[in-house]
């Protein structure tokens, strides 16, 4: 019988997961191991509240591990994947490596497949390539398209019809064929006391990081928890869920945050899914996609195939043929433009109380998002999209290259979404679901004080109301980065109009070309 090893990456979970299903299946003994490698290891990639998020899926999983029969849990390695990998099978003598095949996007995972395929051919390591992180696999997709990608939902939804239902979720496996008759040789092998996950503060230092406590821990017992929670337990306002009727800035979240348990593996898309379809089914009224929560799952699987199956690079512009070209700004200028949006000095409160709670707490409602993205781009600061969205892979705890790269391109209207003339107001939007402003005086404390009809434009108080409240602009709390938000957002509606112009003409010449050559 083999010996097989799961290299877990961002399926962090037991229950459907088909890497843990294929690595056993047949085997006589099964090795877990995580690879904490440098791209892990940078903050600039990865900030501290998603990388404590990360730690704490681990040792969730360590532990479900060992009550299902692996004595020593998760084998936890430090290193390049390419150069830990080959030594690990060595060490534990194995015979088949199971992993997901989910990262492919990433343009640091790529390279890293290839080398790994090439070294397990060559150390006779059969690999078996799972796919558990979208509600069908990409071949299932692939498999079904007449020559086109879908960009809308529309075209989605047909495709959706087309690949049939939704597999159901399968169960956690009760218990798994322990491998680790081989760790004390493989301890002697990497030459490390333990391969256990580190847990102490001169971890974390060691890696430059502090370590955080995330709001929403880590894992996928606290991930099927929030799932009951939000969900089963919630079951009419889930059955009835209209995403533009949620509240950007209400004080504890308006939406589910299931987004971090699903893009680190630690809830399955399909358990979710399943778990949607089954209150709605259980109620009498139900919202339909796309602003029901099934249809917040579409726009996640919509973006995975565009990304994975256009063959377009959707994290860039240049090249990218779904992406319009627009003159963004990415000189020192707009990067300290953009500095100051990252940091909470655009003295717009709204603006600043969002990208606060971002780097805080690592989770901002979607419109929330709109609302910065918006801002950082074409409404105001009209800084790159690409440079934007750098922040938000940092700081989300559910950042996902192409979820992120995908909603930026649809926010500056660079791709998929083109009502340019549609913008969001930093005052107007936010006043909306919090007239008093308590978000504001809860993310930007030193505005605590400001009276709620200055609130949202403290620069209007007079200064007397100022002082009493103990925040001056221009002292305590920024000047305003743009005077005057209707005239600048005007002037880029002029700009991406231009941009939109030439794109056209070039498509035309484009086509007429095309059109002479047939005939
Ligand atoms: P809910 O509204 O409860 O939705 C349920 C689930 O549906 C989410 O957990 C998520 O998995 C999925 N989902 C919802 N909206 C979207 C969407 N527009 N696109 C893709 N999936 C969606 N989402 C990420 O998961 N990772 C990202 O890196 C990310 N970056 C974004 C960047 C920008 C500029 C914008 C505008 C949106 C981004 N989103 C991203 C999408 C969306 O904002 C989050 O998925 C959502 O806010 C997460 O909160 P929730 O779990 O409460 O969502």
């Amino acid at each position: 019988m083999a010996r097989s090893m799961i290299w877990f990456r961002k399926g962090l979970r037991l229950h459907d997961n088909g890497a843990v299903i294929a690595a056993m299946n047949g085997s006589s003994s099964v090795v877990p191991v995580f690879i904490l490698d440098r791209w892990h290891c940078n903050p600039d990639n990865m900030g501290n509240i998603r990388f404590e998020f990360l730690m704490q899926s681990l040792r969730d999983l360590d532990c479900s591990l060992k009550q299902r029969g692996v004595k020593h849990g998760i084998i936890f390695l430090q290193g390049e994947p390419e150069i830990i990998l080959p030594k690990a099978w060595k060490a534990f003598s194995i015979d088949v490596l199971a992993f997901d095949d989910e990262d492919e996007n990433e343009a640091h995972v790529r390279a890293t497949d290839t080398l790994i395929k090439k070294y397990a051919a060559i150390a006779g390591v059969r690999i078996i390539l799972q796919h558990s992180h979208w509600l069908h696999s990409p071949a299932e997709y692939a498999s079904k398209l007449a020559g086109t990608v879908p960009t809308t939902m529309t075209q989605f939804r047909k495709l959706l019809d087309q690949v049939g239902q939704v597999p159901e979720p399968r169960e956690a496996p009760a218990s798994i064929p322990d491998g680790d008759s081989k760790y004390e040789d493989a301890l002697v092998a990497f030459g490390c006391p333990s391969f256990s996950i580190p847990d102490d503060d001169s971890f974390y230092s060691s890696l430059g990081r502090v370590r955080a406590v995330p709001k929403f821990p880590g894992g996928e017992t606290n991930g099927l928890k929030r799932l009951e929670m939000q969900i089963f337990q919630r079951a009419k306002w889930a059955a009835g869920f209209e995403k533009p009727k949620t509240s950007p800035n209400s004080i504890e979240p308006d939406t589910t945050v299931l987004s971090p348990y699903i893009t680190h593996g630690c809830l399955s898309v399909r358990q979710v899914w399943w778990a949607i379809r089954q209150v709605q089914c259980q109620a009498n009224v139900s919202s339909k996609p796309p602003v029901s929560l099934d249809g917040q799952l579409m726009f996640r699987e919509l973006w995975f195939i565009v990304g994975r199956l256009s063959g377009e690079d959707v994290s860039d512009m240049e090249g990218n043929s779904l992406c319009r070209n627009i003159p963004w700004g990415r000189d020192d200028k707009a990067r300290d433009r953009l500095s100051k949006w990252a940091n909470s000095e655009t003295g717009f409160p709204f603006i600043d109380a969002i990208m606060a709670q971002l780097r805080t707490e690592g989770w901002i409602h979607h419109l929330a998002r709109h609302a910065v993205a918006c801002f950082a781009t074409r409404g105001d600061l009209w800084c790159d999209w690409r440079d934007a969205a750098r922040y938000f892979d940092r700081w989300l705890i559910d950042a996902d290259w192409t979820l992120n790269h995908c909603n930026w391109q649809w926010l500056s209207c660079s791709a998929f979404f083109y009502q340019y003339f549609r913008c969001y107001s930093p005052i107007a939007f936010g006043k909306k679901t919090d007239p008093n402003g308590d978000y504001i005086r809860k993310y930007v404390p030193v505005l605590a004080l400001i009276p709620a009809k200055y609130i949202y434009e403290p620069w209007k108080a007079p200064r007397e109301v100022q002082v009493k409240a103990g925040c001056v602009v221009g002292e305590h709390y920024p000047h305003r980065m743009i005077e005057d938000h209707l005239a600048t957002s005007k002037a880029n509606m002029n700009k991406i109009k231009a941009a939109y112009d030439a794109h056209n003409q070039v498509e035309n010449e484009r086509r007429q070309k095309k059109k002479a050559r047939i005939s």
